[in-house]
């Protein structure tokens, strides 16, 4: 496998939804705190002081009028090519309850996600080719409460997750169903949101708490050409392994400590361990000069665990960090902007 540049690693980009109208109603608005959206900085001003209260700059900022295929061209289409290649790939949507993660990863009929404009390119190249074969394999998981559920078998709701420390990959056993077609992944997709949405009492209230991974698993060999007479035999050829990994996490504002203060620490489950544990990790790593196994408490989350390998940088990564613009969530988009330059950093 061909190690992706350090420089490649961990990339960030930032996504700004409209508003919508409820928001854009409301009266404060665009008169007391706005931001400032250019492709590569965001700023907050208070209109009443001339300075800046806050800026970030980041490689790719999607402004409110960006759509699922000009974020899938710019950061997820590189990473489908990197994954064909053999190359591991995660793409993986970070940002409070409401901000856009799931519109940007799965879209809708008019503006299909990134999920599937993924999936769609994968097979393209695919057809497109005739010097492998390939051998196309998708699962579909939920980590909810800290146990990993198998969305194409919603009994198996307690997964573990196995470590193979010779090929420094992380696994769960969770079915891997052969595909052929986007449409078999469609079923696939499609089967698995329809498993979360009968298991849960709230589906927003779900949705907030639960982080789903989709993982496609690309084998391929290469085909032995009609003059190589004497070729060794098939089983000889070397088989390429990789995945792609889709993220759609749990929504960021689970992730604060200081949250959970006073009544909200008796109801169970308010702190996402796995999303406070993700924070943790890219700190460490942005924070010690060395990035050593050792430091990093990849253990203390089954998230973190399964990710193990893609930010310790066995992978190429691409964090899209979903924002809203409305005054009304200004602190928790600057919680995001500030975790996203973080990650920058990893
Ligand atoms: P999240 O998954 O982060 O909780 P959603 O993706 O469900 O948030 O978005 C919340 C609402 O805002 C949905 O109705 C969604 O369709 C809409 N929305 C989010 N992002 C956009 C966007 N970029 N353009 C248009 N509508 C959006
Ligand atoms: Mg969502």
């Amino acid at each position: 496998m061909l190690p992706p540049s350090d420089a490649d690693n961990v990339k960030v980009a930032v996504r700004v939804r409209p508003l919508n109208k409820r928001e854009n109603s409301y009266p404060h608005q665009s008169s007391a705190n706005f931001w400032s959206i250019t492709p590569t900085s965001i700023t907050q001003y208070v209109d009443s002081k001339p300075n800046a209260l806050h800026s970030f700059s980041f490689d790719h900022i999607f402004t409110p009028d960006a759509t699922n295929g000009s974020v899938y061209e710019t950061v997820a289409s590189p990473l489908v090519h990197s994954a064909l290649q053999g190359i591991n790939a995660v793409i993986f949507a970070y940002g409070q309850t409401a901000a856009g993660k799931t519109h940007t990863m799965l879209g809708n009929a008019d503006d299909p996600g990134v999920t599937l404009r993924c999936l769609s390119q994968v097979f393209q190249h695919i057809s497109a080719q005739s010097a492998r074969t390939f051998r196309l394999r998708a699962s579909y998981i939920e980590i909810y409460n800290e146990f990993i559920r198998d969305l194409l078998i919603p009994s198996n709701d307690n997964l573990k997750v196995h470590q193979n420390v010779a090929t420094n990959t992380v696994y769960v056993d969770a079915h891997n169903k052969i595909v052929t077609s986007l449409q078999d992944v469609l079923k696939i997709i499609s089967a698995g949101e329809a498993v979360r949405t009968i298991g849960a009492t709230n589906m927003n209230e779900k949705a907030s708490r639960s982080h789903t991974l989709f993982t496609l698993t690309i084998e391929s060999t290469e085909i032995p050409q009609p003059s190589s007479t004497t070729a060794a035999p098939t089983s000889g050829v070397a088989v390429r392994t990789s995945t792609l990994v889709l993220v759609d996490l749990a929504g960021s504002e689970r992730a604060s400590s200081t949250k959970a203060q006073g009544t909200r620490l008796t109801e169970g489950g308010y702190i996402n361990k796995s999303l406070l544990t993700l924070g943790t990790v890219i700190k460490k790593l942005t924070s010690e000069k060395t990035n050593s196994a050792a430091h990093v408490p990849y253990r203390d989350s089954k998230l973190t665990r399964l990710l193990q390998p893609a930010l310790g940088g066995n992978a190429r990564t691409v964090i899209i960090c979903a924002v809203t613009p409305a005054i009304l969530h200004v602190d928790e988009t600057l919680s995001t902007l500030k975790f996203a330059s973080r990650a920058k950093h990893v």
